[in-house]
């Protein structure tokens, strides 16, 4: 046992904190007042005014005096229907995917378990190892197109028997889609679970829920944040029911609040609302990318999702950052965040005049 040194300094006694946690950095929001939001995948658009009335009249019947359902049993009935989860699957709610990848890593951790993922990719994978004690081993992406280095990830899992492979499909920040069959080769190669996790599902149209039927160390993690609802936070993971009823024992009863419950299940009703506003991102998308690859000096990766990425003239990208956010667009810039991808921003796709501003901020910046 490392003894917990007690040193009342200022009325503080600092030193109970983990180590590990006081030497972390806290995960920076950007300030964004005043500029064009186009850095964190959100949807740009507001519900219809119709929705927002009818959301509203039927917001007064909640009872904000209870604790909500701990089952979730109406909301969870409506995303089986909507998201066609096959009956012989089970289902778990977080409060966002975010809780779900800590709420897994808890069920998982101890001595030499690690978590995996092949990076760059969603940075919560890395963190939330972390924060819950466990190794990580990050295996880089090729170069080339993003896609999965096969070799080096079976030779990463050999070594590390990781207890939990992460893999985003499509993948953040790259964009791109692995493929399906390589992931269906780690699966079966990891004596660990896999989960799949399918963020941009409403984007790419492409799922491996298939999968999870012959491959039962497969997890199938999704979000309703980037199809127009991160506000309400909501996440869910689907398996089999020997994973799900382990891990839910680690679920906070009541972590999905009642106004989330209600609101994302009368969303639902309304899916093909969303369903046009994402088609309409999904058209947006392709003439942003098609207008960024006009450019000199400027390289585009193809995208199956909300955001596009794409690569600045050497050594450029910082200044980049700077001058579009002085003209007034917000994006992120992730060139320090790993050596794939210098010079390289990230647009998430806006309302059509957000996209013009920010083409034409990006053209007369280059
Ligand atoms: C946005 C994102 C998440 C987080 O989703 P929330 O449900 O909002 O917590 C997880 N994974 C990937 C790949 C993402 O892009």
């Amino acid at each position: 046992m490392t003894s917990v040194t007690v040193e009342k300094k200022d009325g503080k006694i600092i030193h109970l904190i983990r180590p590990d946690v006081q030497s972390a950095q806290i995960n920076h929001v950007p300030p964004s007042r005043g500029l064009i939001k186009m850095d964190a995948m959100e949807s740009p658009y507001p519900w219809p005014a119709y929705l927002r009335g009818e959301w509203l009249e039927e917001l007064q019947g909640v009872a904000l005096n209870r604790y909500p359902d701990p089952e979730s049993t109406d909301l969870k009935a409506s995303l089986r229907q909507v998201f066609d989860i096959p009956p012989g699957l089970e289902l778990m709610l977080g409060n966002g995917s975010d809780e779900l990848i800590q709420i897994i890593n808890l069920a998982l951790k101890g001595p030499g378990r690690k978590v995996m993922a092949a990076l760059p990719s969603c940075p919560m994978f890395q963190m939330i190892a972390a924060y819950v004690g466990m190794e990580f081993v990050g295996v880089p992406l090729r170069a080339e197109d993003f896609s999965l280095d096969m070799p080096a990830m079976l030779a990463a899992l050999e070594k590390h028997q990781p207890a939990v492979i992460y893999l985003a499909y499509p993948n953040n920040p790259t964009g791109n889609l692995h493929a399906e069959e390589a992931i269906v080769q780690l699966a079966e190669a990891s004596h660990g679970l896999v989960v799949v996790d399918e963020s941009y599902l409403a984007y790419s149209g492409v799922t491996m829920m298939e999968r999870l039927q012959r491959h039962d160390n497969l997890l199938i993690m999704r979000s309703l944040s980037k199809m127009g609802l991160a506000g309400l936070r909501l996440g869910y993971l689907v398996g089999h029911g020997k994973w799900i009823s382990q891990i839910e024992k680690l679920r906070l009863p009541f972590n999905i609040n009642a106004l989330t419950q209600f609101t994302v299940e009368f969303a639902l009703n309304y899916y093909d609302v969303f369903l046009e506003q994402v088609e309409q991102i999904r058209r947006d998308r392709i003439w942003v990318v098609e207008n960024i690859r006009r450019l000199e000096g400027v390289e585009v990766f193809p995208s199956e999702t909300n955001f596009v990425l794409f690569r600045v003239a050497k050594g450029r990208g910082e200044a980049m950052d700077a001058k579009l956010r002085q003209k007034g667009i917000l994006l992120k810039n992730l060139g320090d965040s790993s050596p794939l991808l210098r010079d390289c921003l990230r647009v998430t796709i806006g309302k059509p005049s957000e996209n013009v501003a920010f083409l034409s901020a990006l053209t007369s910046s280059v």
